[in-house]
C-alpha cells in the first residue's frame, strides 16, 4: 500500500511517500520519497526533495501543496492509495486514525481554539490535498490521540469545575512521535512494549517528555496547549500561572502579547536570543554565560521530568531520546542523564558519542550493566502516520457515535398512594432540580429505604409520579440493604422484591426494588442517525474512561423529547473509573438485536 503523508504547518510543508505492509516491523517500511517546502515568504521558500536542496517561488501552504503532484511525477512516484495528514489537536474525541469526512473536518476546525497555530494549517492542508487528489481517501492521525489513555489524575488541572467543564484539561502532544519511538525502542530491545516502563524525550524545536507505562501513555509534559513542560526553542515550558497577572500588572501586557511571547520569544530564544540549540551549544563552548545557563536550565528541566515519570511508573526500564536535539546532541544527552545513576541510569560515553541513527536504527547508549536501557532514534512521525493509515484502511472502523453518559445514584419513583402514605393525605411533592430528560425532576423531599440488613437515608425521589412505585439501587446497594434485587428494565416490576420506604408521615412496604438495566434515552433524530430503533440493544465503548470498558447490551429507548444520554448505575460507573462528565461511543456495526419487550419507563 502506497501512502502520501502531509505535515502541513503555517510556515512549512513536509511530505513523504511510504510503501508499507502494516503488519511488518517498522524499520521495514520503505520511504519512497521525502520532500519539504520550508519557510514560506512572499519571495518563495526553501525546498528539499529526496535530499536535494533548492528554492521555489511558492509563498504559502496552498500553492506548495498544489505543486506536490508535479514534484512526485518528476521523481517518478505514482500509484498512491491514500493520503495521511498529521493533525495537531484531536481533542478528546479522536483516538485513532480517522477518515476525514466533512463531519470530521468540522470537528477538527472546531478545535482551533485549543491549537490556534496548528489546526487551521492542518485543515487547509486537507482541503488543498482533496482538490489535488479528489479520488483518494484522506485520513487524519492526531498528535493528541496517543495520550488519551492517560488517567484523570494526569490530565486534570486543579481548577474550578466551571473551567474544567469548559474543556480545560491536559492533552499532550507529539503523540505520534512518542508512540513511534516507544514501539521502535521495544523492537530494538526485542522486548514486548507491554513489559516496559519507558520515558520518551522528544527534544526538537518543540519538546516534550512522555511516560509510557507498558505501552500506554500515562503522562506527558505538554498540557492543554503545547506550551507546558520542557524548555523549548521558543516556548518556556512550565511557568507559574501567576505570571500572567504579574506581567499584566507590572508591565501592562495584555493576554495576546503575553501569549505571543510565550509561543515565540521564550525558551532558548528568550534565554539566549537564539532558538537553535546548535548556536547555543557553540556559544556556550566559547564561554558565553547566557548560553551556558540556558543549557543547564534545559537539561535540568528534562532531568526533573525523568525523575517524575520514573516515580509515576514506579520505576524505569528504558529512556529514549529523539527530535533534533535528542538525536544529534550527545552533550545534551549526557548532561540530562548525568546524576541519574541512583535510578540505575548510566550512559556509556563512547557509545553516546557515536550513536548512528541511519536507516531507522535505534542504538543503545547505556553503560554495560546499567539497569535502565538508553536508546537514541530518529523520530519518524510521517512513517508512523503512514503505518496508522495503512492499518486503519486494512480493517476500517466506521466513525464512532459519541453519546454522553450519566451516572444514576440510588433513587425512587413513587405512585400517588405511596406519596400519601409517606407524606400524608393530599400531599404533593415539590418539584426541585430539573433533570436532563425533559419534564423530569428531583423532588425537594427525600425518603428512607430500609432493608433487613441496612438502610439508606435521604434517598432522592424523582418525579413526576408513576403508576407504580419503583426503587432503583445498585448491586452494592442491594447487598447493603440485604435484599437480592433483580436487573430489570424500568417499569418491568412484576415479581420484584419488597422493600420498606419510610417518610415523615409513615412507611410502606412496596415491591418494585430493581437494579435498573443500563439504557440509553434517545432522541428520534439520533436514533435515525445511528440506525437504531426503540427496543434495540447496542454496545457502548467508554474508551475515554479511566478504566475504559465496553458495556454490552445497552437498551435503546427512543422517546420523542428525549435528551440523548446513556444511564448507568454507580457500580457500573466505578467499574469504568468514571469520575466526571464522560462520553461513550456506540460501537457501530455490532449486531443490533430487537428485544421483544419494549421499554415502558
Ligand atoms: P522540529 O521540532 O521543528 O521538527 P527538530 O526536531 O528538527 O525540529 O529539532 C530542531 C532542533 O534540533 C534545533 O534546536 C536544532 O538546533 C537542534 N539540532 C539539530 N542538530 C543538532 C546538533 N547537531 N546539535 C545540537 N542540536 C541540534
Amino acid at each position: 500500500m502506497r501512502i502520501l503523508v502531509f505535515n502541513a504547518g503555517s510556515s512549512s510543508l513536509k511530505f513523504g511517500v511510504f510503501d508499507l505492509d502494516p503488519g511488518a516491523p517498522l524499520n521495514r517500511t520503505r520511504h519512497v520519497f521525502k520532500g519539504s517546502f520550508d519557510r514560506f515568504t512572499p519571495g518563495g521558500c526553501d525546498t528539499s526533495f529526496n535530499g536535494t536542496r533548492g528554492r521555489a517561488p511558492h509563498a504559502d501552504l496552498g500553492v506548495a501543496i498544489a505543486a506536490v503532484p508535479q514534484v512526485l511525477t518528476d521523481h517518478g512516484v505514482e500509484g498512491l492509495d491514500a493520503i495521511g495528514h498529521r493533525i495537531a489537536h484531536g481533542g478528546a474525541r479522536f483516538t485513532e486514525a480517522t477518515e476525514l469526512t466533512p463531519e470530521v473536518m468540522e470537528q477538527i476546525a472546531a478545535l482551533t481554539p485549543l491549537a490556534p497555530l496548528h489546526n487551521p494549517a492542518n485543515v487547509e492542508g486537507v482541503t488543498r490535498a482533496r482538490a489535488c487528489w479528489p479520488d483518494l481517501p484522506q485520513w487524519g492521525v492526531f498528535d493528541t490521540a496517543f495520550h488519551l489513555s492517560q488517567p484523570a489524575r494526569a490530565t486534570t488541572y486543579a481548577v474550578p469545575k466551571a473551567w474544567r467543564d469548559a474543556g480545560l484539561r491536559r492533552f499532550g502532544f507529539h503523540g505520534t512521535s512518542h508512540k513511534y519511538v516507544a514501539r521502535r525502542a521495544a523492537e530494538a530491545l526485542d522486548t514486548d512494549l507491554r513489559e516496559l516502563r519507558l520515558i520518551s524525550l522528544h527534544l526538537g524545536n518543540g519538546a516534550s517528555a512522555c511516560a509510557i507505562n507498558r505501552g500506554q501513555s500515562i503522562d506527558s509534559s505538554m498540557g492543554l496547549t503545547p506550551l507546558e513542560g520542557l524548555v523549548m526553542g521558543t516556548r518556556p515550558g512550565d511557568l507559574d500561572p501567576g505570571a500572567f497577572g504579574y506581567l499584566h500588572r507590572e508591565l501592562g501586557l495584555e493576554i495576546d502579547a503575553i501569549e505571543a511571547a510565550l509561543n515565540g520569544e521564550s525558551g532558548l530564544k528568550g534565554l539566549t536570543g537564539s532558538s537553535d540549540m546548535r548556536d547555543v551549544e557553540a556559544r556556550a563552548a566559547e564561554g558565553d554565560a547566557e548560553a551556558q545557563a540556558a543549557i543547564n536550565i534545559y537539561a535540568y528541566r528534562a532531568r526533573k521530568y525523568i525523575g517524575a515519570y520514573a516515580a509515576a511508573m514506579g520505576g524505569l526500564d528504558a529512556l529514549v531520546f529523539t527530535g533534533g536535539i535528542g538525536e544529534n546532541s550527545p552533550s545534551m544527552r549526557r548532561r540530562i542523564c548525568d546524576g541519574l545513576e541512583f535510578l540505575g541510569l548510566k550512559l556509556d560515553h563512547d557509545r553516546n558519542m557515536v550513536a548512528d541513527l541511519e536507516g531507522y536504527a535505534a542504538p543503545q547508549i547505556q553503560a554495560y550493566g546499567a539497569r535502565v536501557q538508553v536508546l537514541v532514534t530518529e523520530t519518524a512521525e510521517q512513517l508512523m502516520i503512514a503505518q496508522e493509515v495503512g492499518a486503519a484502511r486494512k480493517s476500517p472502523k466506521p466513525a464512532p457515535q459519541p453519546i454522553p453518559v450519566a451516572v444514576s445514584a440510588r433513587h425512587v419513583h413513587l405512585d400517588a398512594a405511596a406519596v400519601e402514605a409517606l407524606f400524608g393525605p393530599g400531599y404533593e411533592l415539590t418539584p426541585g432540580k430539573p433533570l436532563r430528560q425533559p419534564g423530569n425532576w428531583a423532588a425537594a423531599e427525600r425518603v428512607t429505604v430500609e432493608g433487613p440488613k441496612g438502610r439508606f437515608d435521604r434517598v432522592a425521589i424523582l418525579g413526576p409520579l408513576r403508576n407504580r412505585t419503583q426503587v432503583e439501587v445498585s448491586r452494592t446497594d442491594s447487598f447493603a440493604l440485604g435484599i437480592d434485587a433483580p436487573v430489570r428494565q424500568s417499569g418491568d416490576l412484576d415479581g420484584t422484591p419488597h422493600v420498606r420506604l419510610v417518610g415523615p408521615a409513615g412507611s410502606i412496604d412496596t415491591d418494585g426494588l430493581i437494579i435498573a438495566a443500563r439504557h440509553i434515552h434517545m432522541h428520534p433524530d439520533d436514533a435515525a442517525r445511528m440506525g437504531v430503533e426503540d427496543g434495540d440493544t447496542v454496545d457502548v465503548n467508554l474508551s475515554h474512561a479511566a478504566r475504559a470498558l465496553t458495556f454490552a447490551q445497552v437498551l435503546v429507548r427512543v422517546q420523542p423529547q428525549a435528551f440523548t444520554e446513556m444511564h448507568i448505575d454507580t457500580d457500573e460507573a466505578n467499574a469504568a473509573g468514571i469520575t466526571g462528565h464522560t462520553e461513550g461511543e456506540v460501537v457501530p456495526d455490532m449486531h443490533v438485536t430487537t428485544l421483544t419487550a419494549k421499554s415502558t419507563g
